[in-house]
């Protein structure tokens, strides 16, 4: 039986913009999949980025915790200071041993 060409024109150019969708799929899964480059190194290259991501994070604690602070040499001398703060009103201090540089820093925080 023959379609009426309507019919036919309409079947013929959904059968095409079909293929067309297909093609440009394609395309564009071509492109996309250049632009990741090679996937084989994918799981590494997270793992180096967590790692300067920790380490960033690190330096920023260190930095917080010990490079931004006086040291003292011992427990005594952090003392000292806290007295000499006491003595200008600054109360509430305490002084830790510090992980970083394994001298004393002083803080405001109560450390359990
Ligand atoms: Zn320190």
């Amino acid at each position: 039986m023959r379609l009426p060409s309507n019919a036919l024109r309409l079947s013929c150019s959904r059968r095409a913009m079909a293929s067309n969708k297909r093609s440009a799929r394609q395309r564009q899964r071509a492109v996309f999949e250049a632009q990741l480059g090679d996937m084989s190194d994918v799981f590494s290259r997270e793992e180096r980025r967590q790692e300067r991501f920790e380490q960033r994070k690190e330096a920023a604690l260190r930095h917080k915790a010990c490079e931004s602070k006086n040291r003292y040499a011992t427990r005594l001398e952090a003392e000292d200071a806290i007295a000499a703060c006491a003595a200008y009103g600054r109360v509430g201090l305490t002084c830790y041993r510090c992980a970083h540089c394994k001298g004393w820093h002083l803080t405001s925080h109560a450390r359990a």
